[in-house]
């Protein structure tokens, strides 16, 4: 089980400003739309396994800092974070 995460305007998995949050990248099950991101930190509290975190190294095209994940490993797929996000920016497959 792991955490997908892209940018671009296909949802491709092209993102790479996120592997340093990363620990392994097979069995990807969620995607995050990084520049639909504003940062809230909505998905961060809603998380059960308290595995993400807003990374304020980085800024998006938005001019926010974005979520990352930082326990891939630990994430049980279990949705919440899609569901609280307000701007759709995560998805679970
Ligand atoms: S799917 Fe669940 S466990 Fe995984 S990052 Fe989202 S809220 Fe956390
Ligand atoms: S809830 Fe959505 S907009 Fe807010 S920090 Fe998480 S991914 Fe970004």
């Amino acid at each position: 089980m792991g955490i997908m995460i892209y940018n671009d305007d296909n949802h491709k998995n092209s993102n790479l400003l996120f592997m340093p949050f990363l620990s392994d990248w097979s069995d990807c099950m969620i995607s995050l739309d990084e520049d639909r991101c504003q940062g809230c930190g909505l998905c961060v509290e809603a998380c059960p396994k308290k595995i993400l975190a807003i990374d304020r190294s980085r800024i998006n095209k938005r001019g926010h800092a974005p979520v990352a994940v930082i326990d891939v490993k630990r994430c049980i797929s279990c949705a919440l974070c899609a569901l609280m996000c307000p701007d759709v920016a995560i998805e679970v497959n």
